[in-house]
Parts: structure tokens; sequence; C-alpha cells
């Protein structure tokens, strides 16, 4: 980013990722899970590199970003630094950044429609290579969310698992800002059982210890690591 937030310099990155670490353990004794099956995705969307180097000197590999153009500025130079990163994109992507997005990231958590499964398919087919993929579920059905309505996930996952191939992994949601989000974590985790899905991507940072008891595989925190975003 070329604007040089001064807010989030003052954040103590170390600190705030001891404190959610300590949580995440908490949040898997309360429901008799192992801390080592919850992963942090760090997110560091509006986060320039030397504050996100924090979080990479503090021993974090798993980084979230929503911007293919924004990741392209950044990890490169970070990935050089630390060769075992591990990056997923948490935004939506358009077709015609598929290519980028492949070469960028290590998975992608926002597989929401069946242009970019096969998008996605296509490239794959054209140069052997396809990232680990979730597929986002619009749990709450909201007009202006990416994501698969609940009621289409089913024949969707079967597309992309049956008929094109793809490397279904998990499932991802961002449930409502205003809503009880225990609801939606639940309704993904129904989707996901159906599927014999075992990832689940779900919570971010006011709501990630909910999401661990309904059994969140990756939680998706970017404030509470890396202060608030200057937008
Ligand atoms: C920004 C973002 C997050 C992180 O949100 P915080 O509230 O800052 O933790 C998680 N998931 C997605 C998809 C995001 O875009």
């Amino acid at each position: 980013m070329s604007s040089h937030d001064l807010s989030s310099d003052k954040t103590d990155v170390a600190a705030n990722l001891a404190e959610i670490q300590s949580n995440i353990n908490t949040a898997c004794k309360a429901s008799d899970r192992d801390p080592k099956d919850v992963t942090l995705v760090c997110v560091s969307k509006n986060h320039d590199a030397d504050h996100v180097r924090k979080a990479l000197v503090d021993g974090r590999r798993v980084f979230g970003e929503n911007r293919v153009q924004e990741a392209a500025g950044k990890w490169p130079g970070l990935r050089a630094e630390f060769p075992d990163i591990e990056l997923h994109l948490i935004g939506p992507l358009q077709t015609n950044k598929v290519k980028d997005a492949v070469a960028l990231f290590d998975v992608i958590e926002t597989v929401d429609r069946p242009k970019l499964a096969k998008a996605l398919a296509k490239h794959r087919d054209k140069t052997g290579t396809c990232p680990d993929l979730f597929i986002q579920i619009n749990t709450g059905e909201e007009e202006q969310k990416a994501g698969i309505a609940p009621n289409d996930a089913d024949d969707f996952i079967k597309m992309c698992r049956e008929e094109l191939d793809l490397p279904i992994i998990g499932l991802m949601c961002i449930p409502p800002v205003d809503e009880e989000p225990a609801p939606h974590f639940t309704l993904l985790g129904k989707i996901a059982d159906r599927h014999g899905l075992k990832i689940k991507s779900m919570g971010m940072s006011g709501d990630y210890q909910a999401a661990i008891r309904f059994g969140a595989t990756h939680v998706r925190v970017g404030t509470a690591i890396f202060g608030s975003r200057g937008y």
C-alpha cells in the first residue's frame, strides 16, 4: 500500500497474536478439539509489507488477502524472504484474473459461481496447476454478498467435483454482520458434512472463538492481529 498507516505501526502484532492463540487454545479446550486442527489465517489486506512482516517474524505462515492486485504487489517480496508461506485468496475473483490468482495463491477460498469454477478448470487443463479450493456459501442469502445460495450448494459442489474434477477441499462463509453467527456456522457445517468436506473457513476477529466451537478449521482474523485498516 502506498499510503502509510501510522496507527498500524503502534499495533503490537506479536502481543495480539499471542492473545489470539491463547483464545484459540481456550476455545479448542472448551469444545474438546486439538488446537493443531485450527489454522489461523492472518488477514493482511490493507496493511503494508513492513507491518505484515511482524507476523512472519513471529512465526506465522498462513495469510489471507482479498484482492489479487494488492497481493501481487506485496507477497512476491515477502515470499522471497519466507518461502514457506501459504497464501489464501478470501475475496471475490474475476475470471479475467484467474491466471494471476493461480500464480499467487496457494488456496482460493472464494469459488462462488459456475463461471469461475469453469475458468479454474480450463486454466488447470491448460497448465496442469490449480490451487486448493474452498467454495463460498452465502449462508445469509444476502443480495450484495458473493457465494452460492445454500439451496444451490449441493448441485454446485457436485458439479465442481464430478464434472470439473476440481480440488474442492472445504467451504467458507461470511455471516451477515448484524446477525448471530451461530446458525450460519451450523449451516456451513451441515453442508460440509453432507459432502464429506472436513475444512470449514469461518469466523473473523469478532467471532472466531464461537466459530471454533462450531467446528471451524480455519479462522480468518485481520483487525485483531494487525489493528484497524486505514481505508
Ligand atoms: C477482511 C476479511 C476478514 C477479516 O476481518 P476482521 O474482522 O478484520 O478480522 C475475514 N474474512 C474475509 C473474507 C475478509 O474480507
